[in-house]
């Protein structure tokens, strides 16, 4: 069964117990990382995955908590022995700014690193993204400051689905793009420009007709039951606020 694993359930400011929001999908044969903040090998090591079994790194937008774990990622999986290229995928400006990021640190001098290969993802409704053995990524454009994308994940051998909103305020191409998810992980920082609170979060799972909800992207100084209610009263089905480290089948 996939999964999804929470590595950081906070928003742009951690918390003492909520490190920045990023994901990893565990499939039966590879992982998907999902932005990169933190300390993204001790975090996969946490959760029982080989941080050599990456598949490919997808940032969804270039905000500072969403891709400055990258160059640790990559020196950490270079010296682990990693030799297969690492495909990035992301927005224009996402992978533009991950490509500089390792351009200040001069990695490109580090002996033998393995090739990083940057793809930039259209700002198109419902693009594929990529298709691994275990999964099928699509990805919309959502409604932040910059240019952002949320994802929708498809289990090739279950059907099962899991989508991502990131960062966004509600619009409908994310209700388009999650529509029937099995899972759904969406932001819920708060009611302001280029986000979300819980009820929105809530509001947007019923609009696409999710199964589960799962809130991330959370402040450190809330109140979690507050939380979980405000989403409830907007969404008939089962609300989790995440914390990290925590996993989810979808
Ligand atoms: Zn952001």
């Amino acid at each position: 069964m996939p999964q999804v694993l929470v590595l950081g359930s906070g928003g742009a400011l951690p918390s003492a117990k909520r490190d920045n929001t990023y994901l990893a999908v565990r499939g039966e044969h590879s992982t998907l990382l999902i932005d990169c903040a933190g300390s993204p090998i001790q975090r996969l090591r946490q959760m029982g995955v080989d941080p050599t079994s990456l598949r490919a790194l997808i940032v969804t937008h270039h905000h500072p908590d969403h891709i400055y774990g990258v160059p640790i990622l990559i020196l950490g999986m270079w010296l682990l022995g990693r030799q297969e290229d690492l495909e990035i995928y992301g927005p224009l400006k996402a992978v533009a700014s991950v490509a500089s990021l390792l351009e200040v640190l001069d990695a490109s001098d580090w002996p033998a690193l393995f090739g990083n290969v940057f793809h930039a993802i259209p700002l198109i409704e419902h693009t594929l993204v990529l298709e691994t053995g275990d999964f099928r990524v699509y990805s919309s454009p959502v409604a932040h400051m910059v240019a952002c994308v949320a994802l929708r994940i498809e289990h090739k051998a279950s059907g099962a689905v899991m989508v991502y909103s990131s960062d966004t305020e509600p619009c409908e191409s994310l209700v388009r793009l999650g529509a029937g998810a099995d899972l759904l992980l969406h932001e819920a920082t708060g009611n302001f420009q280029g986000h979300s609170s819980p009820r929105q979060a809530g509001e947007m799972a019923q609009a696409m007709g999710a199964k589960r909800l799962v809130l991330v992207h959370l402040s450190g100084n809330g109140d979690e039951e507050e939380w979980e209610r405000e989403a409830r009263e907007a969404f008939a089905g089962p609300v989790f606020v995440a914390h990290d480290l925590e996993c989810f089948e979808f």
